[in-house]
């Protein structure tokens, strides 16, 4: 089981390096290294296992975060209480997304970041993203809302953006106005 010790911090230099293609067939490895991402993330957002195993709750992560510099993030949002459902992407992209931004009333949290980060990150309300799954099938999903925020923090991974890089911190809340809250 992945625990909250093998995600990396934000310090470290993988957050920030190059990820590449994903090449198919997956190995083996990779393929238990994604289930133990999702495995994780589940327990972290049930309270009794959280607690049990000292996570923190987390609906995302992305490969680079696990020390690995390629291109694949996964999502275990819920999406009825007490109900989760399982996304992997491989190799994603975002084809579209709404005009309208939100952001996160709370603001976002990053499984790498153990600090509070002051500010709202501007996200697009709707996006579609496309890539492929574990056997290498295409997939597509159109998410919204909170799981449009959830894909745009781990897409962004990706290209070794976190989510505090796009707070402004002589400004954190600017435009907010512009915005819908969540
Ligand atoms: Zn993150």
């Amino acid at each position: 089981m992945i625990k909250t010790s093998d995600i990396l911090d934000e310090k470290d230099k993988h957050l920030r390096a190059k990820n590449y293609e994903v090449k198919f067939p997956l190995s083996e490895d990779k393929k238990k290294l994604i289930n133990d991402m999702l495995e994780h993330l589940y327990y972290s957002q049930i309270e009794k296992f959280a607690k049990k195993y000292n996570l923190r709750p987390g609906m995302g992560l992305a490969a680079p975060q696990m020390g690995v510099n390629e291109r694949f993030f996964v999502i275990c949002h819920e999406e009825t209480e007490g109900n989760f459902k399982n996304y992997i992407i491989i190799n994603p992209e975002m084809i579209s997304h709404s005009e309208e931004l939100i952001y996160a009333a709370e603001g976002e949290g990053c499984l790498s970041v153990n600090r509070e980060v002051e500010g709202i990150v501007p996200r697009y309300a709707r996006a579609t993203f496309t890539g492929y799954d574990l056997d290498g099938n295409p997939v597509k999903y159109r998410v919204r809302e909170e799981l449009a925020i959830a894909f745009q923090h781990e897409f962004d991974h990706l290209n070794g953006i976190m989510f505090y890089d796009h707070i402004d911190p002589k400004d954190p809340y600017k435009n907010k106005d512009y915005m819908r809250e969540i």
